[in-house]
């Protein structure tokens, strides 16, 4: 079957890839250059139980699925590492509050801190550790997957004709955002550090009044610093008041970033249904995943195999009932 895909965002990129892997010949269509949509400015966390603090137990369950089908994708390219949480002593109760809404999960005393992160040493009394979490760098991860797509003879497009194809699967994430579409976006706002005055190992987040923060080494000293999430679909520059409030809680997760410099602001657009769990939709010949939300690296994996499996049913429907 020709199958064209429309969007190389996370979700346009991964379904390419578990259909190719199944034979299928896919076309991918991006106007615009391929992972530079939201995706771009994703943190990379591949954290299903720090995540299900807030969200439901399917994405826990889709995210847990996602760091070992990220490692099979892209040999090398996934830390695990674990996630770290942390927060100021007058936020105790926050870190009994979230532990006792996840799972998986170990506390770790000040020493324990230490251990794990020495560059944390002496600052927070005590954390939780998510020892089987993951993360990876969007942006490389996402340029291995289209070489490899690019290397299976997939070609990609900046305009097409939809009616040569069989099937079109529609990822084009918040461009699928119009009135009656169900969708929303909540605009996130990020900024990248770099200091050679701390190293951390692993994705750590604080848990902070305001802002719940967190930040992911991403090498060389870089940090990305992550992620407001406003009801919006404003893809302007990062207000005054949200590079304030992230740097303010860096800084208090270790002062060394007051001294870091401030290499790169970014805004991405999560695209959204009200329950906050994507999904695929319509059918027969046009069908779309979206609603990815503040999981799209954790969750595209699952709704990509989901998809190929549907697509593999689809043919027998349809001479069943021909
Ligand atoms: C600051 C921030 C931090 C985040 N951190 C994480 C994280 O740590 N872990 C996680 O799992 N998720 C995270 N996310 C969420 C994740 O980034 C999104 O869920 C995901 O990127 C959405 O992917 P997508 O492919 O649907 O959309 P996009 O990445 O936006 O891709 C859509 C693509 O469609 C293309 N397009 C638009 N119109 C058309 C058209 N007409 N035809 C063809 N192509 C078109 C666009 O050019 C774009 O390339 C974060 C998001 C933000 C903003």
């Amino acid at each position: 079957m020709t199958i064209l895909i429309k969007g190389a965002g996370v979700a346009g990129l991964t379904a390419a890839f578990a259909l190719v892997r199944r034979g299928h010949t896919v076309t991918l269509l991006d106007p615009a250059d391929p992972g530079m949509g939201a995706s771009h400015y994703a943190g990379g966390m591949l954290a299903p139980w720090c995540e299900g603090e807030t969200a439901p137990a399917v994405v826990v369950d889709a995210g847990e699925q996602a760091i070992g089908w990220w490692d099979e994708a892209l040999p090398g390219l996934v830390e695990r590492k674990g996630t770290l949480l942390v927060a100021p002593a007058r936020d105790q109760s926050e870190l009994e509050r979230f532990a006792r809404r996840t799972r998986r999960h170990e506390w770790l005393d000040e020493a324990g801190i230490a251990e794990l992160e020495p560059a944390l040493a002496g600052r927070f009394r005590r954390g939780l550790f998510f020892r089987d979490e993951a993360h990876l760098d969007p942006r490389p991860a996402l340029a291995a997957l289209l070489e490899a797509l690019t290397r299976k003879g997939v070609k990609i497009l900046r305009h097409a004709n939809e009616r040569a194809f069989a099937q079109v699967i529609d990822c084009t994430g918040r461009a699928a955002i119009q009135p009656g579409s169900q969708l929303r976006g909540v605009r996130g706002e990020m900024l990248y550090l770099k200091t050679d005055e701390i190293a951390l190992s692993r994705p750590v987040r604080l848990l902070h009044p305001r802002i719940p923060l967190y930040v992911v080494p991403r090498g060389e000293g870089r940090f990305m610093v992550g992620a407001t999430m406003i009801e919006s679909e404003h893809d302007g520059p990062i207000s005054a008041r949200s590079l304030m409030e992230l740097l303010n809680a860096a800084y208090t997760l270790h002062p060394a970033f007051g001294e870091a410099e401030v290499i790169e602001t970014g805004t991405g657009i999560r695209p959204a249904y009200a329950d906050n769990i994507p999904r695929i939709t319509g059918s027969d010949r046009h069908l779309a995943i979206n609603g990815m939300y503040r999981h799209g690296f954790l969750m595209a994996p699952a709704l990509a195999e989901d998809l190929a499996v549907r697509l593999e049913a689809e043919p027998q429907r349809r001479s069943a009932t021909a």
